[in-house]
């Protein structure tokens, strides 16, 4: 397993600071060395858009008006067929971050989604909100590889990841670059799970519009009643009326 430098740095800090402390150096000194990288490493790990443990794309390089919609935590048996037909009224194409075991309940509606002309993405098997960060090695891989398989079994070998929430794992690096998998993150969070309205979340993503921009939403019973699919129409009619077209980017267009 390769150790991203960050950790090697935080790693051979504490090896200095016992060091240090067994040769009889000033405590604080070796308490200081100690946590020295420890913000560093936690920022990394925290901030969705923080680089450090691994390379996460937070937007696209083109100079037309396009954004890249991605459709997180589906699918939904009720969500996802509305959206796919939304998205084909406005011409649109997205990516669905799906989670692996509603995958494996839904094989159909994955095949559906790709035959539609979008994407399907990895957002972890269970979708372990809070407790990624902290799983064992295995059960690492074991998110990761369990909605491989059944993202496997609707015919689907994902290019992309996103952690719930952002929140990233410290091995994080090197278990996506042993699956041929790479994360992105957003550039404009559109808080519809927490909104009261479609209306709020549009208010929140239409200035925060620019070409390149990654746009997060999300389908399925998590979200409100008033904000579920109404969310993501009006941000699409918001995309329309501001003529920026919803794109999938190339992979070497990912920054
Ligand atoms: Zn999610």
């Amino acid at each position: 397993m390769k150790l991203p430098p960050l950790l090697v740095v935080a790693l051979a800090a504490k090896i200095v600071a016992l060091a240090l402390w067994l040769a009889g150096a000033k405590p604080s000194l070796a308490v200081a060395c100690f946590v020295a990288p420890d913000p560093l490493v936690l920022w990394a790990l925290f901030v969705p858009s923080a680089q450090g443990l691994v390379r996460v794309f937070t937007h696209f390089a083109t100079d037309r008006r396009e954004v890249w919609l991605t459709i997180d935590d589906g699918p939904d048996p009720e969500d996802t067929p509305r959206l796919l037909d939304l998205l084909d009224r406005h011409g649109a194409r997205a990516t669905f971050f799906v989670i692996g075991e509603r995958a494996a309940r839904h094989p159909e509606i994955i095949r559906e989604i790709v035959r539609r002309g979008h994407e399907v993405a990895h957002h972890t098997h269970t979708h372990p909100l809070g407790t990624f960060w902290c799983a064992g090695p295995r059960r690492l891989a074991a998110e990761l590889d369990r909605a491989l398989t059944a993202l496997g079994e609707a015919g689907v070998k994902p290019r992309w990841f996103r952690p719930p929430t952002g929140i990233k794992h410290l091995l994080i690096g090197s278990a996506l670059a042993s699956r041929d998998l790479k994360c992105v993150g957003w550039t404009v969070r559109s808080g519809d799970s927490r909104a009261g309205s479609a209306e709020e979340v549009v208010r929140r993503v239409a200035p925060q519009l620019r070409p390149g921009a990654i746009v997060l939403v999300h389908e399925g019973p998590r979200l409100g009643a008033v904000v579920r699919v109404q969310a993501i129409a009006r941000v699409l009619e918001s995309c329309a009326h501001r003529g920026f077209a919803c794109v999938i980017p190339r992979a070497d267009q990912l920054r």
